[in-house]
């Protein structure tokens, strides 16, 4: 069977691993979650950045940070995972879905200003398979009605915003504070691990606090102060050295991981283009303002019974595709709180939507073998 995903092991990780287990401390904000902090900021152009045990995590500080409280309105895509919602739900929080693009699953930009109020806190955006959501439109809107921007980049990882001057701006350093994931389905991984990117230099005290159990103890490890205290509410957010050091040896191959997720992608693409038109089915589309860091590669079949048939005709094949996000605004969780707008491109993705086999070790023989196969899907 061609699994739906592997994870990538770039060689270096139990040697990381070992190296922190020798240091002696093993807890959370050692060296390599230095080194992790460092390359985000640098790289990224993140003002700070704070690891966490997953994105989730970094989510549910996100909304700490924010003050969220019962009533506030939180402006979010309804194709997304639960955790984007979950967390805001947990602080009290109301939650206003809004539809997908015609043309692909990212958050449609022009039906937010419909829906902000003098409830609403923030939005928070999903860069959906990595691709970037309109980000000078919804920080635009943002300004005016004086509301933050989240941008949720778990699957966004080196990829970036381009702006009118074509100038490159990396996606999760637009937004008051963005999230990204680690997760093992994710381009680089910890096993589990997310980081929280703080853009907005009033939230850069008390995101450390927060993370630190609600205490000042990065500062009295920095010696700015002689011991530390309670200060805030708080938890423990930070990830152990282990899952730091694990993460450090993916970043290091970064660039050779993308490089070759980017060309399956393309070989994807460029071999599915003609069967796709044939069959109305929608290749991913990556709008003029997006760089492509190949997180997914999907198909957007013509309706539920052609997405389903195909996944079991590839599964006879042996070949695992799978689909994903059903509309949150209508799971059971939420489905009666929903003010009951229609949501109907986020319902396509969540009916017609289905993800090829993608990873960093799939062998050309593999992906030759599934483009085949594809290809002999007819109906
Ligand atoms: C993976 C993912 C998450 C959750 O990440 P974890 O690190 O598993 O908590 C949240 N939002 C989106 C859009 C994701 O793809």
């Amino acid at each position: 069977m061609i699994p739906f995903n592997k994870p990538h092991l770039t060689g270096k990780e139990l040697q990381y691993i070992q190296k922190a287990v020798e240091t002696g401390k093993i807890s959370g904000n050692g060296k390599f979650t230095q080194l992790c902090h460092q390359f985000f900021e640098k790289q990224y152009h993140i003002q700070k950045a704070l690891l966490t045990t997953s994105c989730t995590d970094a989510l549910e500080m996100s909304a700490l940070l924010l003050n969220i409280e019962v009533g506030d309105e939180i402006i979010m895509p309804s194709y997304t995972f639960v955790s984007t919602a979950n967390a805001f739900i947990l602080r009290g929080a109301t939650i206003r879905f809004i539809d997908s693009k015609k043309e692909h699953p990212g958050l449609d930009e022009n039906q937010i200003e419909n829906l902000i109020n003098e409830r609403t806190k923030a939005i928070v955006v999903v860069h959906y398979a990595g691709v970037a959501c309109n980000m000078k439109k919804i920080m635009e809107i943002a300004d005016r009605h004086q509301v933050f921007v989240v941008e949720d980049a778990a699957q966004a990882i080196d990829n970036y915003y381009i702006n009118e001057d074509n100038e490159k701006l990396a996606l999760g350093s637009i937004g008051h504070l963005a999230t990204f994931s680690f997760h093992e389905t994710k381009n680089i991984i910890a096993g589990e691990g997310g980081l929280l990117a703080i853009n907005y230099p009033k939230f850069v005290e008390r995101a450390e606090i927060i993370w630190e159990k609600g205490t000042n103890r990065s500062a009295f490890f920095r010696k700015e102060v002689s011991k530390y205290n309670w200060i805030d509410i708080g938890s423990s957010f930070l990830p152990s050295e282990i899952t730091a050091a694990f993460l450090f040896a993916q970043i290091e191959h970064l660039e050779q991981i993308q490089k070759r997720r980017l060309e399956c992608w393309n070989y994807y693409y460029k071999n599915l283009l003609n069967w796709a038109q044939t069959l109305n089915i929608q290749l991913p589309f990556i709008p003029n303002y997006s760089t492509n860091n190949a997180h997914i590669f999907y198909l957007v079949c013509e309706n539920q019974t052609q997405r389903d048939a195909l996944i079991q005709h590839m599964k006879e094949k042996n070949i695992l595709t799978v689909f994903h996000y059903l509309s949150l605004h209508k799971s059971p969780f939420f489905e009666k709180k929903h003010d009951g707008r229609p949501l109907p491109n986020s319902d396509v993705y969540s009916n017609c939507l289905v993800r090829l086999p993608l990873f960093v070790n799939l062998t050309q023989e593999q992906i030759k073998y599934i483009v085949e196969n594809l290809h002999d899907f007819k109906n």
